[in-house]
């Protein structure tokens, strides 16, 4: 199809100060999903779809917010965003794709396609309220579980069924969202990076590869504790030094890796007092990468390092899985048009994986999924400091039209 047609990137970037501006303050972003300011950042945006031509705006039974501009055929080429926040969150996170698909709508949808578009405005991906993020992708890809949900509560006590169904969304019912990828033949998800890479690399945007895989383990070493006067150096069984000693070499392993995380996140010690050294000391590792084979790899080097380490100590080690989620790869032809896209109106592109998750890990199992990563300065996300250049915002834009262009061409064949 033609793309001579060209998005207006400046009225996106307009529309989302005017959406700051509605649902944010001097503390960052509001808009946490199940709330009112949610309802009325959703208002906002229904309203804005409900204007284009020939686009019907529905709303599925996870609480997802659909509008669909029908093309030739029912084949659909997705577009998606979530409006959603985390409290005193930024005004782009999310936003930024669901605004700027809502322009895409705009130009598309006049316009005669082999398929038909569709934008979507998941329904709580932050997870902020009741701790479950990817929410309403989950339950339209239906990978939710109701029963392991049923029992969460946010923070004063408000059960996550009842919250639901103040909204009009019955628990049980959430997964018939799933009806709605039956024509579903592309994903397309435009977000900022939350990271400092294309900053440092001075590209305004990226092609991502896919979502890291993660392996989390507590990690426990036992030794005996003593007392810190009476017990040379060369008897001690120092559970701390073991886990330290191994917390440097997690880091050090991931260091001499491609593009891979190794992360000691919280470090308990007993007895935790000034007179002893520890007996015993417990600590997280989060790993990740996008290759699974070296994210095997990374796991049992770890391993057979704080193995080593405990032995070295006189202490034993023992490891418990916390979670772990296979790397998500996207779709090689897409990413490939997402390139093509991205050198278009950059002049040169970067690819990259990502380490948080999107809702677009919740459709890559499903469909052909890419997605695009515009700068975040200083790498900062879920504050009301994170911001992007806005030149760079309307080119990410730009960007995301011409990839929903060629990937609509490429879905019509
Ligand atoms: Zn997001």
């Amino acid at each position: 199809m033609q793309s001579a047609e060209q998005v207006d990137s400046r009225r996106v970037v307009e529309e989302l100060k005017e959406l700051a501006g509605l649902t944010g303050g001097p503390e960052g972003a509001r808009r946490v999903a199940w709330t009112d300011e949610w309802v009325r950042a959703r208002d906002w945006l229904k309203g804005k779809l409900e204007d284009i031509d020939g686009v019907e705006v529905e709303r599925d039974e996870a609480g997802n917010l659909w509008a669909t501009a029908p093309g030739d055929s029912e084949k659909a080429v997705l577009l998606g965003g979530h409006i959603d926040s985390v409290p005193n969150g930024g005004w782009l996170d999310g936003a930024l794709n669901t605004v700027a698909a809502l322009e895409v709508m705009r130009v598309l949808a006049p316009q005669q396609r082999p398929v038909t578009l569709r934008l979507v405005d998941w329904a709580d991906e932050e997870g902020a309220r009741f701790g479950r993020s990817l929410f309403g992708s989950s339950a339209t890809a239906n990978v939710l579980d109701p029963d392991e949900v049923r029992g969460l509560k946010d923070r004063d006590g408000v059960a996550l069924p009842d919250a639901l169904s103040e909204h009009g969304v019955d628990l049980d019912r959430m997964n018939e969202s799933h009806k709605q990828l039956e024509n579903a033949v592309a994903y397309l998800e435009l977000h900022i990076e939350q990271g400092p890479v294309l900053e440092r690399m001075d590209f305004p945007l990226g092609v991502v590869l896919g979502t890291f895989g993660v392996e989390r383990h507590a990690v426990r070493f036992t030794g005996q504790h003593a007392h810190s006067g009476s017990t040379p150096m060369d008897v001690r069984r120092d559970a701390f030094i073991a886990a330290a000693r191994s917390a440097i070499e997690f880091r050090d392993d991931a260091g001499r890796r491609d593009d891979v995380r190794a992360t000691t996140g919280f470090v308990n010690v007993s007895p935790a007092i000034v007179t002893a050294f520890n007996g015993w000391c417990e600590m997280s590792l989060d790993q990740r990468a996008l290759d699974a084979e070296v994210l095997a790899d990374m796991l049992k080097v770890a391993r057979e390092n704080s193995e080593r380490v405990a032995e070295e100590e006189g202490c034993s080690v023992e490891w418990e899985r916390l979670w772990r989620i296979e790397p998500i790869l996207f779709n090689d032809e897409l990413i490939g048009l997402a390139e093509e896209a991205v050198n278009e109106v950059a002049g040169k592109s970067h690819r990259l994986p990502s380490g948080p998750l999107h809702d677009a890990a919740s459709m890559a199992p499903l469909m052909p999924t890419v997605m695009l990563f515009v700068k975040s300065l200083r790498g900062l996300s879920h504050t009301k400091d994170e911001d992007t250049p806005e030149e760079d915002l309307e080119l990410s834009v730009q960007a995301l039209h011409r990839l929903a262009v060629s990937t609509i061409d490429w879905a019509g064949k």
